[in-house]
């Protein structure tokens, strides 16, 4: 298999970027809701990890809480671990 070197180039660069994207993942990233950067209301770090809760179960129909569907999003604090739910939109601040 043969690359040339503009796609060997690339392969490098994408590579760079995926290792920064994972380092990122381990020390966390920063979110905003309603334009407020969300703070751990427990330790007050600003670095979380993203999580998504499926909150679509039959249980959850019964009990009329369709709403929180599947747009329910978790943030978990890197530091303390604290576990913060959104029902609404959550952004990730980029610098
Ligand atoms: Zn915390």
């Amino acid at each position: 298999m043969y690359f040339s070197k503009e796609e060997l180039e690339r392969l490098k660069k994408d590579g760079e970027e995926k290792a920064k994207e994972m380092e990122l993942d381990n020390i966390g990233r920063e979110y905003k809701a309603n334009d407020i950067q969300i703070k751990c209301i427990h330790c007050k770090h600003t670095k979380f990890e993203l999580g998504k809760a499926l909150l679509n179960s039959r249980g959850l129909t019964f009990l009329d809480l369709d709403w929180l569907n599947e747009s329910a999003k978790i943030l978990i604090c890197k530091r303390c671990g604290y576990i913060h739910w959104f029902s609404g939109e959550i952004t990730e601040i980029k610098d």
